[in-house]
């Protein structure tokens, strides 16, 4: 266990820059630990694979 990685793809990088935007957050579908901002709930691996249904 520990904190997510800075390099890890569920994170939300672009979100990096703005002043929310470094929280650490649970994805509602994987149950993984993400950094992104505190409003997010999906990390971006699951939010990728969400909007390409067909892969
Ligand atoms: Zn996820």
């Amino acid at each position: 266990m520990g904190l997510p990685s800075q390099t890890d793809p569920k994170n939300w990088t672009e979100d990096f820059s703005h002043e929310n935007g470094n929280y650490i957050c649970t994805c509602c579908y994987c149950g993984g630990q993400f950094l992104g901002h505190k409003r997010r709930v999906v990390c971006n691996v699951c939010h990728e694979a969400e909007k390409d249904p067909d892969q």
